[in-house]
């Protein structure tokens, strides 16, 4: 994931990278809008009206993903714990981070922080669209509401207790705090998530081969990226402390050669 990344720049302090795949996600879903979404709620929208709403809730779509991963990072920042990067790509975004939250209350806050931002930038656009709907034309009201929706959806489903989705990491900081042991939280967070992409994995099959839908074959992929990254976690689990020690004495030495 870290090669074929170009760095945006740094936003609110934080690099930012894009891969190229969320290029693929930006066209597949301006396609989708434009020619499927909004033509099938207004008939009586011509190509490029359809076409120039797709490409705006797209690009609008891909801010608010973004304005998500800041905002884990924005608040892992200003508690004290240094952020490596945020990517954004194919399957939405990823805040690294490069030491572990101390405690469970950090771990809780950096967690919520992103499915709060998708929920605030959810209910304000179908705040806005509401409000503009007796007088904007049809086409922005649901290009608006399409955002608002998607967001709450985004929100939602990031709230899903398994890792690697942030809900996981909720769940991780609730049994961590109860029991004080992280790892083996971690490791109950990473088992669960297992599960959730499991289930994805065969809902997204099972509506792929019944309905012959797209949306079906996207659950799959997301379902085996999420098993794939809950897999990774369940080892790491027991190394990562060790690791941080590590990483922590190489810093004492630096500290002290100076
Ligand atoms: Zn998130």
């Amino acid at each position: 994931m870290r090669r074929n990344t170009l760095l945006l720049g740094r936003i609110a302090g934080v690099r930012t990278f894009v891969h190229w795949s969320l290029g693929v996600t930006l066209a597949l879903l301006t396609w989708l809008l434009a020619e499927s979404t909004l033509p099938n709620r207004l008939p009586q929208a011509t190509t490029s009206q359809t076409w120039s709403a797709g490409i705006f809730a797209a690009s609008a779509f891909v801010l608010s993903l973004l304005a998500h991963e800041l905002a884990h990072s924005i608040v892992a920042v200003r508690m004290g714990v240094r952020v490596d990067r945020v990517t954004l790509w194919m399957l939405g975004g990823m805040s690294e981070l490069r030491d572990e939250p101390a405690d469970p209350r950090l771990d809780l806050a950096i967690a919520v922080a992103g499915p709060l931002t998708s929920l605030a930038i959810g209910i304000s656009s179908l705040t806005t669209a509401f409000a503009i709907e007796p007088f904007a034309p049809e086409i922005v009201t649901v290009t608006v509401a399409w955002l608002g929706t998607t967001n709450v959806v985004l929100a939602l489903f990031n709230a899903l207790p398994g890792a690697p989705l942030d809900g996981g990491r909720i769940l991780r900081a609730w049994l961590w705090r109860r029991s004080g042991d992280r790892l083996h939280a971690a490791a109950t967070a990473a088992r669960s998530g297992r599960n959730i992409g499991a289930a994805m994995i065969l809902l997204g099959m099972a509506e792929a081969l019944t309905l012959g839908s797209a949306g079906g074959l996207w659950l799959t992929l997301l379902g085996w990226f999420i098993v794939g990254s809950a897999n990774r976690e369940l080892p790491t689990a027991t190394s990562t402390g060790e690791a941080l020690r590590f990483t922590h004495r190489v810093d004492s030495q630096h500290r002290s050669k100076e």
